[in-house]
């Protein structure tokens, strides 16, 4: 497995990439987003760790030229502490996953391997839990093969969801990376949004839904077979 670390900070860099090597993977090391652009015109990656603030150009930029030409590679983000911006901007421009630093190198590690037995990745561009699918290229939605018809708010919601699935994604961070800077959001805005979409869920026979953590978040998870098959029954399958 070949793996692509783009950070500036050239002590955490050769830490992290003697560290993985260590971990067996094979790791190309460059400290700015233009010698990153080169390796990636050249080289097949399996996936790509990219530190946001670069020198020459912020990461996000990269990430962005790197999905536009769907490029599907893996991207895990690095990112300061106070970054909760840049992380939402960054998974809504379809980074894989993130990673606060400082981290352990265990952490990268678990979290690299499990990027790259994600379903998705296989698959290119789509996102799935259960009979639940998301193709984010086409941006299209569908349970069992069946597509679902969402609002572009919904969809994007879903998308958040389903690229932290399994993990709680807090009402903050589905505000910030649903609604732009400046745009009024009602302080129940995405109660409102996540109800309908969860109603969709299950009017649509979907085995995975999303459960509400009262004061913390969400999470989309696969629902036991029980109740997804109850939701199929509802919806006369
Ligand atoms: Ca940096």
């Amino acid at each position: 497995m070949r793996l692509l670390l783009i950070e500036d900070n050239r002590r955490l860099a050769a830490l992290t990439a003697e560290g993985l090597g260590k971990a067996g993977f094979a790791v190309d090391l460059v400290h700015g987003a233009e010698d990153a652009s080169a390796a990636l015109a050249v080289a097949g990656f399996d996936a790509v760790l990219l530190d946001l603030g670069l020198p020459d150009a912020n990461g996000l930029t990269l990430l962005s030229v790197l999905r536009a030409r769907a490029d599907a590679t893996p991207v895990l983000i690095l990112t300061a502490r106070d970054g909760v911006d840049d992380r939402v901007r960054g998974l809504n421009l379809g980074a894989d996953d993130y990673l606060v630093k400082p981290f352990a190198l265990e952490e990268l590690v678990a979290r690299i391997r499990a990027l790259l037995r994600r379903p998705g990745v296989a698959l290119g561009m789509v996102l799935q839990q259960g009979n639940l699918a998301f193709d984010s290229a086409a941006r299209l939605a569908s349970v069992a093969a069946k597509p679902l018809d969402l609002s572009r708010r919904e969809l994007d919601a879903l998308e958040l969801l389903l690229r932290r699935a399994g993990r709680v994604v807090s009402k903050a961070a589905l505000e910030n990376g649903l609604y732009g800077f400046g745009e009024e959001v009602g302080s129940n805005a995405v109660e409102v949004l996540i109800h309908r979409l969860r109603k969709r869920l299950l009017a649509a026979g979907a085995t995975a839904g999303v459960q509400t953590l009262r004061g913390i978040g969400y999470i989309l998870a696969e629902v036991p077979a029980e109740k997804g098959a109850e939701a199929g029954a509802e919806s006369g399958q």
